[in-house]
């Protein structure tokens, strides 16, 4: 038996391992080719092409560019069914890489490793549609627009899950601070929620030598700046997550130091990872916001936006996830208590609708020794059998051909 990471070649890691230089192959070409959110038309092409290449039943178009491809076990006894996700999309940011697989498109650039996601999703649709060995029926499902677009709640309202009733979902992120071969995770909150807050000021202009002539919203600004501190650390309890950045401020003119602005307008970011949190910073923003504004004569409004929700991993489900990666890397490789990222993803909107886990895929920093997001971060194309056989593990373990029974209860 050989190796590969350290890990012993067997079951779908066995099968996938001698697709690797093909996967990466494909790999390479979706980083020379990136597509932002809902253009991935020839991304979206080409995952389709792949999956009826392997006589995998294939739906496109839904959520826009989202593509779902469907197989079938060797049986379907135990009626059960789950889903897999990756996602597609590149960001609007230029690559400083010079390889040869680097963009060709400029201002374009497959920054977060999703070209890798998807390859190693490619990778378990090839596996499974060839052995088909689960008592059930598997959904893949290859999304477009995580970065910023909301491109699974764009699906999920196309009619996603009405149309592909899995009973639990599964994703999973590549992730530098991990070596390559572990794999991440928790039981409760992975990611942040992402809230858009804007805070406009309204006071009275006038004349900066007459200042009491004049409401200077930016005197309220300035103590709404230093106010709103204090719900982080004053409000939230101490042994809770999050994050409250203003990160704009806008008032006045830098040519007319003489004049006292009638308005101005903060904007900032709240993260957090619990509903209840959530709520709490709301309520508290926009009561401090109106009251300090009040009490200096000014009137302020808060416009308050959930973009994202938390990324929250359902606890029997990660259980199993866990357990699932403990096979194939061994327990001393899997981080079974990851700390939250205060980040955001939109499988959150997935976690809402099904029960299910998102993981993080250990890849190390790589040559660049990066983070994602970084104008020189490349995918590491050493993971992509792990994350291929980890994705059908997954689906075999979950359905397995010895009777629907087993499966019914995490190991
Ligand atoms: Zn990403």
């Amino acid at each position: 038996m050989g190796t590969y990471l350290g890990l012993a070649l067997r079951g779908p890691l066995a099968a996938i391992f001698p697709h690797h230089e093909g996967l990466t192959a494909l790999r390479r070409d979706l980083h020379a080719h990136p597509e932002i959110g809902f253009e991935e038309h020839r991304t979206a092409a080409l995952v389709a092409e792949r999956m009826r290449d392997f006589g995998i039943e294939v739906h496109t178009g839904i959520g826009k560019t989202g593509v779902v491809g469907v197989i079938h076990g060797e049986k379907n006894a135990s009626g059960r069914s789950l889903a897999l996700r990756a996602d597609m999309d590149a960001l609007p940011m230029t690559e400083e890489n010079e390889f040869a697989h680097c963009s060709t498109k400029p201002g374009f650039m497959h920054g977060c490793g999703h070209d890798g996601h998807t390859t190693m999703l490619v990778g378990a649709a090839q596996y499974l549609a060839r052995t088909r060995r689960f008592d059930g029926t598997v959904y893949l499902i290859f999304q477009p627009g995580e970065e910023g677009y909301a491109g699974a709640k764009a699906m999920i309202d196309d009619g996603l899950f009405d149309r592909f009733p899995a009973e639990e979902v599964y994703a999973m992120h590549n992730w530098p601070p991990l070596p390559a071969g572990q794999i991440g995770l928790n039981s409760g909150p992975m990611m942040s929620s992402a809230d858009r807050v804007e805070i406009t000021i309204c006071g009275k202009g006038g004349h900066g030598a007459h200042p009491h002539l004049a409401i200077d919203p930016i005197v309220v600004a300035a103590h709404i700046i230093t106010a709103a501190q204090s719900i982080v650390s004053r409000n939230v309890a101490p042994l809770d997550n999050a994050v409250l950045s203003l990160c704009s401020m806008q008032a006045g003119s830098p040519g007319a130091f003489s004049v006292v602005p009638r308005e101005a307008k903060l904007i900032g970011t709240v993260r957090t990872s619990k509903i209840d949190t959530q709520e709490l910073v709301e309520r508290r923003i926009t009561e401090l916001v109106e009251s300090t504004a009040r009490a200096f004569g000014a009137e302020a409004t808060v416009v308050y936006e959930r973009i994202y929700p938390a990324t929250i991993n359902h606890a029997l489900q990660a259980q199993f996830a866990g357990d699932v990666a403990a096979e194939l890397v061994g327990e001393d490789n899997v981080v079974r208590n990851l700390p939250p990222s205060m980040g955001a993803e939109d499988f959150s909107f997935m976690l809402q609708a099904k029960p299910g886990c998102y993981l993080r895929l250990g890849q190390g920093g790589g040559p660049s020794d990066c983070f994602l997001h970084n104008s020189r971060y490349d995918f590491n194309d050493a993971i992509i059998p792990l994350g291929a056989a980890f994705f059908s593990a997954l689906a075999e373990r979950r359905m397995p051909l010895s009777g629907p029974q087993a499966a019914r209860e995490p190991r």
